[in-house]
C-alpha cells in the first residue's frame, strides 16, 4: 500500500493542471482499491456549492455541472462531520439524495472522506460499490491517508489553474493567504526569482522570439553533449566499462528525439526555453519514479542530472540582462538574505516568499529595508506568477493576482493612509522617547545592511542593539578577512559615534547559511548554531573579535560585543578568555584602543534560569525574544505552517521576560530586548513596564513605538501589565494591550494582528 500511495502522489504531484491531478486520482484510486466508482467533489468558494469534478464509474457527462449545496446529500454529511463516512448501504441513508445525472443509482456502498488543507475542507473523495457492504478498515485507511497526502497538491492546483499558461487563463483576481512578513503594500509586477540551474524552480514565461529560445536550446544540447564527450574521453582510462557505458547512456537521452522534441512543441507554442526544459523534463523524471522497476526508477535520477546540466549551459548562454519593471514584487519559493539585493532598489517594492514566516531572517531584513514583504503563501504557484499584476499587503500577510480595479483603489488608499500616519510621526525624531510621566526609556536599532545606518540616523535611533555581523558573511563569496572586517565595523562606528554600538559575534546556522560554508543539519535550529560554531572555530572568532576592537581605534565609541546561541556558562567563559586574549594582543601590537563591553544574548530558554549567573560575569544582557519565543514554544521561527503558533504574548513568554528583567536588575545589570518585539508597539509598552532598559528594533519602528512610549503614561503601562500577567491566552493578551493602545487614540500604530 505504502508503494501505491507514494506512486499515487507523486504523479499527482508532477500533474500539470488540476483537470489531470483530479484524474490520476480517480483512475489510480479505483484500480488500487478495486473499487467500481471513485469521484471528487470539490467546493466552489463563490458559490458555496461542492462540484462534481472527476469520476470514475459514474457518468463522466455530469463532471462540472452537478452541484450539491453545502449540507446536501452525503457529501454534505461527510463535510458537516469533517471526517469519514463509510456506509453498507447508501441509498436507504436519510441523507441520501439521489441525482439522476450522475447514476448512482445500482450503487450501495459508500466511503466517503474529506479533503481537508490547514483546516479547510477542500471537498470529499468517493468510492461507491455496487455490492452492500461496508468498506474494511484498510480501505479505509488507505483513502484517508491519501486524502491527505493529496490535499495540498489540490490546494496548490486550485491556485495554479488560476493562472496557468494553458489555453484556459483565467485573469480574474485570486487572494493567496499567508503572513506578514514586513508591514506596508506593494502593487507592482510579480517577477519570479531565477535560480541557477534549478530544474524545480524555473519560472515559466512566455517567449515571442521563438526562433531565438529553439536556437538557444539547441546550442545548450550541442554544448552539454560536447561536456558528456569531453568528460568520458578524459576519464577513459580511470573507469571501467560500466561507468563508461553511463556516458554513453547520457548521450543516448540528449539524442532522444522524444525530449528534445517535447521541448520545442513547447517553445513553439510559446514559452521560452527554459521552462519548456524544466517542464520537460520535470514529467520524465516523474514518469519514471512511478515505476515499478528500480532500476528503471533510478534513471530518474539521470534525466533529471542531465536536464538540469543543459538548464545550467542554457542559463549561462543566455546572456540577455534580466529586466525588472519599474514597480518589482520579487517572488520565490524560499527567499534567502541573499535574494534582497537580486532586484536594483529604485525597482522593487515587495517580496513574496512561499515558505517561511514573519520571523525568518530574510523577513526581518526586508523590514529593516523598508519592503513590504508577505512569507508562507503556500499555496502561490511562485513558477506561474512570473510577469502577473500583484499586489502585495505585508500588513494582512496575502497577495492578491490580477487585482481588480475595486483592489486597487482600496490598496491605493492604505497606502495613502499609512504615508500619511508615517509622515505625522516625523516630529518625534529628534525627541527623547520619556512617557509622559517622566519614565525614560532607551529606543535603539538593529543593523545588519549599510543602508540602515542612514536610515535609523535618520529616525533618531540612539544607539545600536545588534547589528547582525552574519549578513555581510553571507553577501561575501569567502569568509571576509580581518581586514575586511575592520574596515565595515569602522564605518558603522564611525557613522553612530559617540552612540553605543552593539555588535554581535557571527551568528550563522538555523536558517542563515553561507554559500561558501553550508552546514546540513537535519535540526538546524537545535544544532550548530551561532557561539557553538565559533567556538569550534576559533580562528573565526578571534579574526572577527580584532576586526571589532581595531575597528574602534582612534574613535573610541562605546563597542560593545555581544555573544549569540549561549546556553551554557562555559560558554561564556570561554568566548571571554578568547576575547582577553584578542584584547591584550591588540594591545601589545600597538594598537590603542579601549576593551569593550561584553555582553550575551538570552534567547535559549534554560539561560532564563541563570540570568543572575551570567549577569555576573558580563556588562550587559540583551533579550533575543526571536529565538526565545521559538524555542519556549518549540515553534520552528521559520515555518509557516506553525506560524499562528508563534506568539509572543504568549503567558508564559511574558513571564519569562519579566523574570529575565527581574534577576538582572537584581545583578545591576542593564538590559535590553532586541527582538522583534521590541519593535511592536503593544508590546512595547509592556516591556517598558517591565523594566527593560532598551528596546532594539528595526528602524522603521522607531517612531511608532516612539509615539506609544511617549503618549502612554509609565503607571498605566504597569496597570496594563498587572492585568495581562493575569491573562491565560496570547490573542486575549493582545486584544485588550491593542484596545488601551486604541483608548489612548494610538488605533493608528497598532502593528499586525499577530499575537
Ligand atoms: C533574536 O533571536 O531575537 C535575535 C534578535 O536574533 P536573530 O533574530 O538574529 O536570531
Ligand atoms: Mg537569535
Amino acid at each position: 500500500m505504502l508503494e501505491v500511495l507514494r506512486r499515487v502522489t507523486q504523479e499527482v504531484n508532477a500533474a500539470e493542471d488540476l483537470t489531470s491531478a483530479l484524474e490520476i486520482i480517480v483512475e489510480r484510486v479505483s484500480s488500487a482499491m478495486s473499487t467500481e466508482v471513485c469521484s471528487v467533489y470539490l467546493l466552489d468558494e463563490s458559490n458555496q456549492q461542492y462540484v462534481f469534478m472527476a469520476t470514475r464509474g459514474l457518468n463522466p457527462d455530469a463532471i462540472g455541472k452537478v452541484r450539491l449545496d453545502i449540507n446536501e446529500g452525503l457529501v454534505g454529511y461527510v463535510v458537516e462531520r469533517a471526517e469519514p463516512v463509510n456506509l453498507e448501504d447508501a441509498q436507504s441513508h436519510p441523507r441520501n439524495h439521489y441525482i439522476e445525472e450522475i447514476g448512482e443509482d445500482r450503487f450501495h456502498s459508500f466511503l466517503g472522506v474529506p479533503i481537508i488543507h490547514s483546516r479547510k475542507i477542500l471537498g470529499v473523495l468517493v468510492v461507491q460499490q455496487q455490492e452492500t457492504r461496508r468498506y474494511d478498515e484498510s480501505e479505509e485507511a488507505f483513502l484517508i491517508t491519501l486524502s491527505a497526502l493529496i490535499a495540498g497538491v489540490i490546494a496548490n492546483a486550485q491556485a495554479t489553474g488560476a493562472l496557468s499558461l494553458s489555453g484556459s487563463r483565467k485573469k480574474s483576481a485570486t487572494i493567496f493567504e499567508g503572513t506578514s512578513g514586513a508591514p506596508g503594500v506593494a502593487i507592482g509586477t510579480a517577477v519570479t526569482i531565477l535560480r541557477r540551474a534549478e530544474l524545480d524552480n524555473v519560472p515559466v514565461r512566455k517567449t515571442r522570439n521563438i526562433d531565438k529560445e529553439i536556437l538557444l536550446f539547441e546550442q545548450a544540447v550541442e554544448k552539454t553533449r560536447d561536456e558528456i564527450r569531453s568528460t568520458s574521453g578524459k576519464l577513459s582510462d580511470q573507469l571501467g566499462p560500466e561507468e563508461l557505458a553511463l556516458f554513453d547512456a547520457y548521450l543516448h537521452i540528449l539524442d532522444d528525439a522524444a525530449i528534445s522534441g517535447e521541448v520545442i512543441v513547447r517553445i513553439k507554442k510559446g514559452e521560452w526555453a527554459q521552462s519548456a526544459l524544466s517542464k520537460v523534463i520535470l514529467e520524465h523524471v516523474a514518469n519514471f519514479e512511478t515505476m515499478e522497476n528500480e532500476y528503471l526508477r533510478e534513471r530518474g535520477a539521470d534525466v533529471r542530472d542531465l536536464g538540469t546540466r543543459v538548464l545550467a549551459s542554457l542559463q549561462t548562454s543566455d546572456t540577455r540582462k534580466p529586466r525588472y519593471p519599474k514597480a518589482t514584487i520579487l517572488v520565490g519559493e524560499d527567499l534567502a538574505p541573499a535574494d534582497l539585493a537580486v532586484v536594483p532598489r529604485d525597482r522593487l517594492v515587495g517580496f513574496v516568499s512561499v515558505k517561511g514566516s514573519g520571523n525568518s531572517h530574510v523577513a526581518i531584513l526586508a523590514e529593516a529595508m523598508g519592503v513590504p514583504t508577505v512569507m508562507g503563501a503556500e499555496d502561490l504557484p511562485s513558477k506561474l506568477v512570473d510577469g502577473t499584476p500583484m499586489i502585495i499587503d505585508g500588513f494582512e500577510g496575502c497577495v492578491i493576482t490580477h487585482p481588480t480595479e475595486q483592489h486597487l483603489a482600496y490598496y491605493k488608499k492604505v497606502a495613502r493612509d499609512e504615508a500619511t500616519m508615517v509622515e505625522g510621526l516625523e516630529e518625534l525624531k529628534d525627541k527623547r522617547c520619556v512617557t509622559p510621566d517622566g519614565h525614560r526609556v532607551r529606543l535603539w536599532v538593529n543593523t545588519g545592511l549599510m543602508p540602515d545606518v542612514a536610515r535609523s540616523l535618520d529616525r533618531g535611533a540612539e544607539g545600536v542593539g545588534l547589528y547582525r555581523t552574519e549578513v555581510h558573511f553571507m553577501m561575501s563569496e569567502t569568509f571576509p578577512t580581518e581586514e575586511e572586517q575592520r574596515l565595515i565595523y569602522r564605518e558603522h562606528l564611525l557613522a553612530f559615534a559617540p552612540r553605543q554600538v552593539t555588535m554581535r559575534t557571527l551568528d550563522i546556522g538555523g536558517d542563515k547559511s553561507l554559500p561558501y560554508f553550508p552546514i546540513e543539519e537535519e535540526n538546524p535550529f537545535l544544532g550548530w548554531r551561532g557561539i557553538r560554531v565559533t567556538l569550534d572555530h576559533p580562528e573565526l572568532f578571534i579574526a572577527q573579535i580584532r576586526a571589532m576592537i581595531k575597528a574602534n581605534e582612534g574613535i573610541n565609541a562605546h563597542l560593545r560585543i555581544m555573544l549569540p546561541m549561549i546556553s551554557n556558562l562555559g560558554e561564556i567563559d570561554e568566548a571571554k578568555r578568547l576575547i582577553d586574549k584578542c584584547y591584550s594582543e591588540l594591545i601589545e601590537e600597538g594598537v590603542e584602543v579601549k576593551m569593550p563591553d561584553v555582553g550575551v544574548m538570552i534567547e535559549v530558554p534554560a539561560m532564563v534560569y541563570q540570568v543572575r549567573e551570567i549577569a555576573r560575569r558580563v556588562d550587559f544582557l540583551s533579550v533575543g525574544s526571536n529565538d526565545l519565543v521559538q524555542y519556549m514554544l518549540a515553534v520552528d521561527r521559520n515555518n509557516s505552517r506553525v506560524s499562528d503558533l508563534y506568539q509572543e504574548f504568549h503567558p508564559a513568554v511574558l513571564q519569562a521576560l519579566k523574570k529575565i528583567v527581574d534577576d538582572a536588575h537584581n545583578e545591576r545589570t542593564p538590559l535590553g530586548i532586541c527582538g522583534e518585539m521590541a519593535g511592536n508597539p503593544s508590546a512595547a509598552v509592556l516591556l517598558m513596564a517591565m523594566g527593560y532598559d532598551v528596546l532594539s528594533m528595526n528602524s522603521p519602528n522607531l517612531l511608532l513605538v516612539k509615539r506609544a512610549l511617549t503618549t502612554i503614561e509609565y503607571k498605566q503601562a504597569k496597570k496594563i501589565l498587572d492585568h495581562v500577567l493575569k491573562m491565560e491566552e496570547a490573542h486575549t493578551i493582545k486584544e485588550y494591550v491593542d484596545s488601551q493602545l486604541r483608548n489612548a487614540g494610538l488605533g493608528q500604530i497598532i502593528r499586525s494582528r499577530r499575537y
